[in-house]
């Protein structure tokens, strides 16, 4: 997940423009003008940009810039060349460090169910390693927050010398320093997701009625012939994908799996890898802190951009001439210089 790592970066704009920018800009105003549109729009965002769920990197987006995320939606496209690289290197290092711990196998998939079995099954595996005391890498989580579902994907969990279950989330950089406190804050929010959808699974809290309704998924499909295959070399036997769905839920649910105990920030160097820190992030009550998050999915608020505080993420933001909410931010800033006069 380092898309919300390469918006973290904040990295210098290239002066050149890449190819294609111009005609994406001048769409940009379009999609602005259609917005005017949008107040009269009775969906929700949800509906409008047809999600079934979040993502937690979603929310890490949302909570650097919602602006800026909306526009990632509705411009897809839009990065920049460097942009692009950065994401290269840091999935590249992820993958590296997956690698270690396990072999990676293509499973052929037919329907939608298929590919949420694959999903599925990875989770079983990784109850199964878990619980023998095993490390795991990309350990899949699933769950509902204030009414939205949410997908994410732990990059680590394993037991400490002292028995506790940590999560290690791995942070790549694109500079050999520390993040600042407003990307922390991006990466504090998304390991605490992480560890209030994981401690829900293993309570036996995933309910199977709402991810079939949020997702529109049909548990009385037959799997597809790969799909079996491969849960069969897993030693099971399912036929559709509410068999795959309901042993899932019973191996969470009688696995004694405690709850995530720690909560640690690996940020490495891209270029060579390196370890630049460590940070250990502290739990609180993250459904508060989400409310207002929540409440732009839900279409109880309009869209918002970065505080005038922040007003300097602007400057590295793919959406800078476009932006709707800037040129309101300008207002405002015009308006409190001249009263300040
Ligand atoms: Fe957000 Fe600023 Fe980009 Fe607008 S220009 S989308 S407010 S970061």
């Amino acid at each position: 997940d380092t898309s919300e790592t390469v918006n973290a970066e904040n990295p210098n704009c290239s002066t050149e423009l890449p190819e294609g920018y111009l005609q994406r800009v001048e769409h940009g105003k379009e999609t602005a003008g259609k917005r005017h549109k949008r107040k009269s729009d009775a969906r929700n965002p949800l509906e409008r940009y047809h999600m079934k769920y979040l993502c937690v990197t979603d929310l890490c987006a949302q909570g650097w810039c919602e602006q800026q995320m909306v526009y990632s939606i509705e411009l897809p496209g839009f990065l920049q060349p460097e942009r692009v690289a950065l994401m290269d290197r840091g999935a590249s290092i992820h993958l590296a460090r997956e690698l270690e711990v396990h072999d990676i196998v293509s499973v052929c998939t037919k329907t939608r169910e298929d590919s949420w079995a694959v999903k599925f099954l990875n989770l079983l595996t990784t109850i199964s390693v878990l619980q023998a005391g095993g490390p795991v890498r990309e350990c899949p989580v699933f769950g509902e927050i204030d009414g939205i579902f949410l997908v994410g994907v732990i990059d680590e969990l394993h037991y400490t010398p002292k028995g506790e279950l940590e999560l290690s989330e791995l942070k790549t950089r694109g500079r050999p320093s520390l993040p600042t406190n407003a990307q922390k804050r991006n990466h504090h929010l998304q390991v605490k997701v992480y560890k209030h959808m994981f401690d829900a699974m293993v309570r036996g809290q995933m309910n199977l009625d709402n991810l079939i309704r949020h997702l529109c998924l049909r548990p009385e499909q037959p799997l597809g012939a790969h799909v079996k295959e491969h849960a069969e070399k897993a030693g099971l036997t399912v036929n559709c994908f509410g068999d795959l769905l309901e042993l899932t839920c019973l191996s969470l649910t009688f696995s004694d799996l405690p709850n995530i105990d720690r909560l640690t920030l690996e940020y490495h160097y891209q270029k060579d890898n390196t370890l630049i820190g460590t940070e250990t992030v502290h739990f609180g009550n993250i459904e508060e802190e989400l409310q207002d998050y929540m409440a732009f999915w839900k279409g109880w608020r309009e869209t918002k951009g970065v505080d005038i505080e922040e007003a300097w993420k602007c400057r590295s933001c793919n959406y800078v001439d476009i932006c709707e909410w800037r040129k309101t931010m300008g207002t405002v800033i015009n308006h409190t210089k001249r009263t300040k006069q």
